[in-house]
């Protein structure tokens, strides 16, 4: 598996190499977007990790220009940020990034959140499988969630990143089911997670932005105060 780390700053990105190497993962660094798009396009790596601050070609606009542009392989991308006004933009921008990591982290974070990331693309061979609710289809092996259209038989594909994907697979095949953080978080990125269980109710807002007819208002992820998510839809 190989890791392209794009980070200016010499320190963090030596300290993400080493943590991510130790693992068994191959890693180079890019300092900049524009000399990272030319390893990119050079090298095909499996996962990106992103800073979101970067000098000249920022981290928004890089991750538009590789999802825009997919090669041989469409890369996860691990977004960096710093300051809490960023995330905002990172989640308020359908950006494309699959997860984003919020600096100061640990190691043992990171790489939690990259082994999460990669797992999918090591599950290989699995049967097929295809969850339908009233409202949605989603394709396992296909890696598609759609929402069904009123009087058509193909439904609306929805422009979802991995984690998302993977939170609505986890509501999907267990509805009515009331789920607390560190159930999702187990689900999600393992139980080797540690850091902000808050990034659950983040993960969730993306999700209802792109699933709910009204996300302040949600009809499918519905939260039980004191306890968690549900997901509410008729069996189809
Ligand atoms: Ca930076």
């Amino acid at each position: 598996m190989d890791i392209l780390i794009v980070e200016d700053e010499p320190e963090i990105a030596r300290l993400i190499q080493l943590s991510l190497e130790k693992e068994g993962f191959s890693c180079y660094i890019s300092r900049d977007g524009l000399s990272a798009l030319r390893v990119i396009q050079e090298q095909q790596p499996d996962l990106i990790i992103l800073d979101l601050m970067l000098p000249g070609l920022d981290g928004l606009e890089l991750c538009a220009r590789i999802r825009q542009k997919p090669g041989a392989k469409d890369p996860y991308i691990l977004m960096l940020t710093a300051k809490g006004e960023e995330i905002d933009r990172v989640i308020g921008l359908s950006t494309g990034a699959d997860d984003y990591l919020v600096k100061p982290f640990s190691p043992r974070e990171l790489v939690a959140r990259v082994r999460a990331l990669l797992r999918r693309s090591l599950r290989q061979g699995g049967q097929s499988q295809v969850y339908k609710t009233g409202h949605f289809i989603i394709d396992i092996d296909g890696r598609s969630a759609s929402r069904k259209l009123a009087g058509a038989v193909a439904g609306e594909l929805l422009d979802l990143t991995t984690l998302e994907f993977n939170l609505l697979t986890v509501f999907v095949s267990n509805l009515g089911r009331v789920w607390n953080r560190t159930q999702l978080i187990d689900k999600l990125w393992g139980s080797d997670f540690f850091g902000d269980e808050r990034v659950v109710d983040t993960h969730v807002a993306r999700l209802r932005k792109k699933i709910e007819p009204d996300p302040s208002n949600p009809t499918f992820i519905k939260t039980v105060v004191g306890a968690g998510y549900k997901f509410e839809d008729s069996a189809s």
